[in-house]
């Protein structure tokens, strides 16, 4: 049995009496790329000693390097650039917010599981860490594996902060329902579980919901919660900027070059629509700003951190 990762099928296999190997030979770890899976075969003596071929040599040299980064517009953006500033301790969760933990935005410390952010962060309350510790999970993760964590840590009165980022979807496994969409896996209609209600059944008291894209009330709302001896909660909800009906608002901003002076505080909120420009400000001899119109979606999140009024918010609304 070829597989990569764990031995699904051949335990399946094996559990219905029939004689199988798999990670006795192939390995439980990487990718099972043609070069690995032929010698993992001559080790095992499947293939003779000259069906090894070398392994192909590839040039990378030239190519940048390209990590994974949050979309342009993602309603995920503020929140981290916030907990970046603030420079609290962040247990991070399974989502397409986990690169939240990448640069520029650095704002995640611990990555464990489903459902893990709570739990690490009680732990750590629990150990007597002297910061407040915040979680961050998505919705989707919250309702799969997140309720039970956060009864314990209200049980427990750890005064933690948890941030439950609601873009209204299941955005890195593309796009399913949820429990708080209101329709079912199978995109028949139900009910939707509000999280405000959910949240304060669970026991938390200081529990408030914000739109994602408003980046001072994030910041003072977090500051007030840091400061908490109780568990506290705070729901950043925006939808994801990549759902059908949301793209359709997408009306890109643009820099105003004479008022930009290359500050970089908008290159630090690590949008990939936010390019240096090849002009250089006069005074300081730094690259301007300068917006790719193509992946902008005009969420405005850099026009409210820059503090030249450079980027003017957008003019046109889309119903
Ligand atoms: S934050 Fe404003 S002034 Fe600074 S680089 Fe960006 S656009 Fe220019
Ligand atoms: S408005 Fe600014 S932050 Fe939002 S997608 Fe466009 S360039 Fe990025």
């Amino acid at each position: 049995m070829v597989e990569e990762l764990d031995p699904f099928l051949e335990e399946a296999v094996r559990l219905m009496g029939i004689p199988c190997e798999g990670k006795s030979i192939f390995p439980i770890l990487g990718e099972l790329d043609p070069c690995v899976v032929r010698e993992s075969a001559i080790q095992a003596g499947l293939l003779p000693e000259s069906a090894r071929v070398p392994r192909p040599e590839v040039e990378t040299g030239s190519l940048p390097s390209r990590p994974p980064v949050l979309c342009p517009g993602c309603p995920h953006r503020p929140t981290f650039y916030i907990l970046n500033k603030l420079k609290v301790p962040v247990n991070g969760d399974i989502g397409c917010y986990t690169l939240g933990l990448l640069p520029p935005l650095s704002a995640i410390h611990t990555c464990g599981c489903m459902g893990a952010s709570i739990g690490v962060a009680h732990g750590a309350a629990q150990a007597g860490s002297p910061e407040r510790h915040v979680a961050v999970i998505g919705d989707s993760t919250f309702f799969h594996s997140g309720i039970p964590p956060l009864i314990n840590a209200v049980y427990n009165k750890a005064p933690i902060v948890t941030i439950i980022l609601d873009n209204r979807i299941t955005g890195m496994t593309g796009h399913q329902e949820n429990p708080g969409t209101g329709h079912t896996l199978l995109g028949k209609e139900s009910v939707i579980v509000e999280l405000e209600p959910l949240v304060r059944a669970c026991g938390v008291k200081h529990v408030t919901t914000i739109l994602g894209t408003k980046v001072d009330l994030i910041e003072k709302t977090l500051k007030e919660y840091l400061k908490l001896d109780e568990p506290a909660v705070l729901i950043v909800v925006e939808p994801c900027v990549l759902l059908p009906e949301e793209r359709k608002k997408w009306v890109p901003l643009e820099v105003l070059a004479d008022k930009c002076n290359g500050c970089t505080i908008c290159f630090r909120i690590g949008c990939p629509a936010i390019l240096k420009s090849e002009e250089l400000d006069e005074k300081y001899q730094r690259p301007k700003a300068l917006i790719d119109p193509a992946m902008c979606t005009g969420c405005e999140v850099c026009a409210q951190v820059c503090p030249r009024d450079a980027i003017p918010f957008r003019t046109v609304e889309v119903e």
